[in-house]
């Protein structure tokens, strides 16, 4: 494992290595060996690049090209789908926000029952401490908190033995995840537990089996059947989510004075596809300001890597940088260096997405136009993200040609 996650401070530079580092796994073992949870400090299959994705320290598309270049198109198809997954997620949420808002919803009723149940809150206290008596579970909660990490599996495991053998609410789950995981995103986090819990494919979850858990931990853990649920009912939901059509990118205004916005879901602004525009300025939208409380290692990464997207923009433009934390400090920014618009990526639906709707209804103190510009990657798939992952899997060497995404040597 080599991107952010095995330590250092979060960058540009240390995810462009972790993923060089990474890259004779990519292929074939990655198909081979990548559903083992090896322990924390041990997780050499996966690449561990997660939270630079997610903050899109480096993109979805700089991995698979890079990727396609070192591995024959059938070598890395497994890797590649898997990046996949991610870009499945956030076009699914984009096309349903209505879920997010009722998880959002929830979250807080769920919340607000711990303060009145004194023994859910214990329950959920212990499953949190990793008190719980399961060896793995416990295992993977004192993981989670100490790195910021869990490999694929056991978040699976995780979720399941939370819903089903715990028969906690779903929703603290998911928010446990989120605060202490260093790629904690809206969409991949939500809707994995929602998949566990047979609410995204309807009727069809994902039960934790005792033997699946020994195999694929090498035999680190070997729980015992009576300690696991046998059987995972789904969770059910009185709710039908209608599909929202995908907005356009706003085009970029002509002979514009731009102040870049940069938020968290997107720190490599000089991979912008600005064109000729002019660019006045860079404002850091604040990290950590948006959602609940994340843990101190979670902060940390967000603080570091926003550093770092304000240093390379700094070196990149030659222009002013400043954070801001407020439409009105946005607003004197762009004024004392004479923009005339700002813009930011297509935020995906989530935390950082709701709070710049705050910004942008109120105009008046921002001042100027906020546009959203969407990156070519998210355009082309999101339209694919309607129904299950097989309709946008089946859709991935389509796409990758369209973004001339080529093969250029054939390798492993
Ligand atoms: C209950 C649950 C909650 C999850 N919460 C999150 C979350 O908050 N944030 C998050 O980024 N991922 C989440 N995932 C997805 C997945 O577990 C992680 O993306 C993956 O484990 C990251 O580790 P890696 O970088 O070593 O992955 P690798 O195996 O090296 O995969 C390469 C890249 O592909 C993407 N990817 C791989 N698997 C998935 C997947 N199942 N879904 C989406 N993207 C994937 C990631 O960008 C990853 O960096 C969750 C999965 C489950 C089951």
């Amino acid at each position: 494992m080599q991107g952010s996650v095995s330590g250092g401070a979060p960058s540009r530079q240390q995810a462009l290595q972790g993923l060089a580092a990474f890259l004779p796994y990519a292929g074939r073992t990655y198909a081979a060996k990548r559903n083992f949870d090896l322990g924390a400090g041990q997780h050499r299959f996966v690449s561990g690049l997660s939270p630079d994705i997610r903050h899109r320290l480096i993109t979805e598309e700089e991995v698979v090209a890079t990727v396609l270049q070192a591995h024959s198109a059938s070598a890395a198809e497994k890797f590649i789908q898997e990046v996949c997954w991610r870009t499945y997620w956030k076009g699914w949420l984009q096309q349903h926000p209505q879920v997010w808002w009722d998880y959002v919803h929830d979250l807080q009723t769920a919340r607000d029952k711990l303060s009145t149940d004194d023994s859910l809150a214990a329950e959920v206290a212990a499953a949190e401490r990793g008190d719980i008596g399961i060896a793995c579970f416990d295992a993977w909660a004192k993981e989670l908190v100490e790195t910021g990490y869990l490999h694929n599996h056991a978040r699976m495991w995780f979720a399941s033995i939370w819903i089903f053998t715990l028969k906690l609410p779903w929703t603290l789950g998911a928010d446990f995840f989120y605060r202490h995981l260093l790629d904690g995103d809206p969409a991949s986090n939500t809707l994995s537990w929602r998949w566990v819990a047979g609410l995204h494919t309807r009727g069809k979850t994902y039960l934790a089996r005792a033997d699946n858990i020994s195999d694929f931990t090498e035999r680190r853990f070997n729980p015992s059947r009576d300690d696991l649920a046998s059987f995972a009912t789904p969770l059910n939901e009185d709710r039908t989510y209608v599909r929202v059509p995908l907005q356009q990118s706003d085009p970029l205004p002509v002979s514009a004075r731009l102040v870049l916005l940069v938020t968290e879901d997107d720190l490599s602004p000089e991979t912008w596809a600005l064109g000729s525009a002019e660019v006045a300025g860079v404002a850091l939208f604040k990290p950590v300001t948006c959602g609940p409380a994340s843990s101190r290692i979670v902060r940390a990464f967000k603080i570091g890597a926003m550093a770092d997207a304000g240093a390379r923009s700094a070196a990149h433009w030659a222009k002013p940088v400043a954070t801001v934390t407020t439409p009105a400090e946005l607003a004197m920014f762009a004024s004392a260096h004479n923009a005339t618009a700002a813009v930011t990526t297509r935020l995906p639906v989530g935390y950082m997405q709701e709070e710049l709707a705050h910004w942008m209804g109120s105009e008046h103190a921002v001042g100027l136009p906020i546009h959203q510009m969407q990156r070519r990657w998210d355009e082309l798939f999101w339209p694919h993200a309607t129904a299950g992952f097989f309709k946008l899997k089946e859709r991935i060497p389509r796409v990758l040609e369209e973004l001339r995404i080529t093969k250029q040597r054939s390798a492993a």
